[in-house]
């Protein structure tokens, strides 16, 4: 079991050894008035799990007192999660409305003690009469009341003789006591409200102090656990329970801190807005933290489980990160699904030296994944590819298909382009490329090294399929309300391109697409005929760099909105100016690739400073330089543009200068980066800035190798399983190097020793 136990668990081993109860009981005590969601998993799973851990029983019971507000499709949601999640409750399901006449003879009880009375204040005075925290209450002059007049009124209440809010019942404990919920808190009050179980039969109800102690104990529970923010209510907990005279077993509060997730609101009442008010789908719109979202989603229970495992039982409230979510189901999906291909937005490949068809196989999981499983993917002269995978110019670290450079198709052959055919406006919409028969993998004697492996499909054996693309509900961290939902949290993709196995086969109804993350068959509207995957969660976590710091915030808006460019087609058509622009830019005298292009075609001010820099120039013919030029233009200016011109603490010779020293290799583009956040914060000439921090780049192979030899010294696994096969591990150097140069090496160099090193 737990390798250590939490503070709950604790206290339960210690009642068990002082024989304080025969066995061990909990509930989860849901109100059936929304769908659970992550957090009523947290509580789930401490209930459930310390039942099953100590070999008692935990009841499933709808806190179900407050008539306006609740509805049976909430237990069957309820119902659902906690089956699901894999525990099963103890017989039926419970209601708290079931024991309403139980909970009416104890108040009986109490006023026939003189611990209750019927109050007629008004809700206002009973607030006033309250007093505050540093003054004591007062007590109603209906406190005098006698026990045979609190008797009748309490009848009456309950036959509905009176209008809500005339009487209340409470109990008769403290005025000045110093927990303001000990003085004399309300038990009962009028609701002349139908009752989705016990329809118009009642017509007071009693409030959560009153009715969930009394649930608890005629349910026999042990240990009642609930959330941080009841424990001022566990004085009237016990004080019910004592003042009947209730003994063994009888149960007792703990309080553990309810679980908060950055990204996410968990009110429900919030949760229920969303719904209403159409910003999602449904209750289980997978962007719903609901388990039911959660569920449609594609997340697994075990990966659930292991999330409430991870973040533990505390006494402390805090926020957890939702990339661990993320993480778990990352961790969880990893060693279980098959590996497939899908192109998102495809871009035909014209292989024009392959003549017929043949049959590749090729495996579903991956050398280190203990699964087995193939599939053969059809391949032929037509192929398409992810149009993101093909720049005519290309950033520096591209290790994709260029013009220039050829790469591998997983599983298949490598591939050089040999011409790239565009349509009048100059979008490309075919490559004509050409194979070598010898490169095939598995048996590739071709001696070309290529630096990645790309997913494809086969043109005429691919199917269409939906896509639905997933981001987080919310682009902020801490949300408050509908104003601060990430507009891009769902991106349907129509025509989606998959090999055909993943549908005639169907391996599992969860896969990794290559290279895009994690998906699941949409359990609703998938059919074979028009199939739909929801994304579960990409293969990293691309929000890591987002929540560090604005900086990275702006780059990565810019970039989802170049992706729905893209992608989608859906942002608006450019204005005529823009469109000028975009065709002067994207021209073969500019030579900026689309994405810039069409970043600085949107934006004016964003051009004026580009234009500004390029009459700086002697020479626009280097197409490299002026790219990278403009990326910087594009991400990092754009970010301070945004902020506010009139105050730019550079210039735009200072860019210029920066995009010169990145060209002759006087510092990386890693490095760059800091150079210029100093810019803006002090305003400084880069040179100045890269001569007094030491931050010049070091391309110098002595200096590297050694690194090198100790980053291979550290991780010799690593470099055993790179030299069986398994080259994606060549990033993975590559990355310890640099980080371990601060980012000073030259990445190149780094590169190609690391390749030689590695051999
Ligand atoms: P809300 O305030 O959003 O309506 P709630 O706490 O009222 O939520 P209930 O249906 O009363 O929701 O909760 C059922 C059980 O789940 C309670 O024991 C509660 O403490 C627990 N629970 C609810 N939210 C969380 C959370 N975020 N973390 C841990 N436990 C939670
Ligand atoms: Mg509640």
């Amino acid at each position: 079991m737990n390798e250590s136990k939490d503070f709950l668990r604790v206290i339960v081993e210690e009642d068990l050894k002082a024989h304080k109860y025969n066995e061990v009981v909990t509930r989860f005590p849901p109100e059936p008035n929304g769908f659970p969601h992550i957090g009523h998993a947290k509580s789930i799973a401490i209930n459930f799990g310390i039942a099953r851990d100590y070999k008692g029983h935990c009841n499933l019971r709808m806190d179900d007192t407050n008539p306006t507000t609740e509805d049976t499709r909430y237990v069957e949601a309820l119902k659902d999660a906690v089956e699901w999640l894999g525990f099963k409750w103890e017989g039926n399901v419970r209601y708290t409305s079931d024991y309403f006449p139980q909970i009416y003879a104890y108040a009986i009880e109490l006023v026939k003690m003189g611990k209750a009375y019927v109050d007629s204040l008004s809700e206002e005075e009973i607030r006033e009469y309250r007093g505050t925290v540093t003054e004591p209450g007062r007590r109603s002059v209906y406190a005098e009341r006698s026990v045979e007049e609190n008797l009748d009124l309490l009848e009456r209440m309950k036959n509905g003789e009176f209008k809500d809010g005339e009487h209340v019942l409470r109990a008769k404990i403290d005025m000045s006591a110093a927990n303001m919920k000990m003085r004399d808190p309300l038990l009962y009050r009028i609701r002349h409200a139908h009752h989705y179980r016990t329809g118009d039969a009642w017509h007071i109800y009693p409030m959560y102090d009153f009715g969930h102690c009394l649930s608890d104990y005629i349910e026999g529970v042990s240990h009642s656990i609930c959330t941080l923010e009841f424990e001022n209510n566990r004085d009237i907990y016990d004080w019910v329970l004592d003042t009947l005279g209730l003994t063994s077993p009888r149960p007792y509060q703990h309080e553990f801190a309810r679980l908060g997730i950055n990204y996410t609101v968990m009110s429900k009442r919030k949760l229920l807005e969303l719904v209403n008010e159409k910003y999602v789908s449904g209750w289980d719109d997978p962007r719903m933290p609901t388990i039911a979202g959660l569920r449609r989603r594609g997340y697994t229970p075990e990966s659930i489980l292991n999330f409430c495992h991870q973040i533990g039982v505390a006494k402390a409230n805090s926020m957890v990160d939702v990339a661990q979510l993320e993480f778990c189901i990352r961790d969880d999906l990893n060693t279980k699904v098959p590996r497939v291909m899908c192109v998102l937005d495809p871009l035909k490949v014209t292989i024009e030296n392959y003549e017929g068809s043949e049959e590749l196989d090729a495996s579903y999981y991956p050398d280190d994944v203990p699964k087995e499983g193939s599939r053969k993917l059809p391949f032929s002269r037509e192929i398409y590819i992810e149009r993101e995978d093909f720049s005519e110019n290309p950033p520096a670290g591209f290790y994709r298909l260029t013009p220039e450079q050829p790469v591998r198709l997983k599983h298949a052959y490598i591939i050089t382009c040999k011409e790239v055919i565009k349509d009048a406006q100059g979008n490309i919409t075919e490559i004509i490329a050409t194979y070598r028969p010898d490169s095939k993998s598995g048996s590739d004697t071709s001696g070309i090294k290529v630096k990645s492996a790309i997913q494809w499909v086969d043109a005429a054996r691919a199917k269409t399929v939906e896509v639905r693309l997933y981001d987080r509900l919310y682009a902020c961290e801490a949300p408050e309300g509908v104003e601060d939902l990430n507009p891009g949290s769902l991106k349907v993709i129509k025509n989606a391109l998959i090999e055909p196995a993943v549908i005639t086969e169907k391996p599992d109804v969860r896969f990794q697409f290559e290279r895009q993350g994690y998906f699941y068959a949409d359990p609703i509207d998938y059919t074979d005929e028009a199939p739909v995957f929801n994304k579960i969660v990409g293969l990293k976590d691309s929000w890591n760099k987002k929540a560090k710091g604005e900086e990275n915030t702006a780059k990565s808006e810019r970039k989802a909105v170049e992706k729905k460019v893209q992608i989608d087609g859906e942002v608006a058509p450019m204005n005529e100016v823009e469109q000028a622009r975009f065709n002067k830019y994207s021209s073969e005298e500019y030579g900026l690739n689309n994405e810039v292009a069409n970043t600085l075609a949107r934006d004016e001010k964003l051009a004026r400073f580009y234009e500004e820099i390029l009459t700086q120039l002697q020479h626009k013919n280097n197409k490299k330089f002026l790219n990278m030029l403009a990326n910087i233009v594009v991400n990092d200016v754009a970010r301070e543009l945004k902020k506010d011109i009139e105050r730019l603490s550079f210039t735009t010779t200072q860019i210029l200068s920066l995009a010169y020293m990145i060209h002759y290799g006087q510092i990386s583009t890693t490095i760059a980066k800091t150079v210029f956040e100093e810019m803006v914060k002090t305003g400084e000439h880069p040179k100045a800035i890269v001569d007094s921090k030491g931050l010049q780049q070091i391309s110098d192979p002595s200096l590297i190798l050694p690194i090198i030899d100790d980053v291979m010294a550290k991780n010799p696994d690593n470099v055993e399983k790179y030299r069986a096969g398994n080259t994606k591990l060549f990033g993975f150097f590559v990355g310890q190097v640099l980080k371990a140069t601060g980012g000073k090496a030259n990445p190149q160099v780094v590169n190609d020793l690391v390749a030689q090193k590695l051999q």
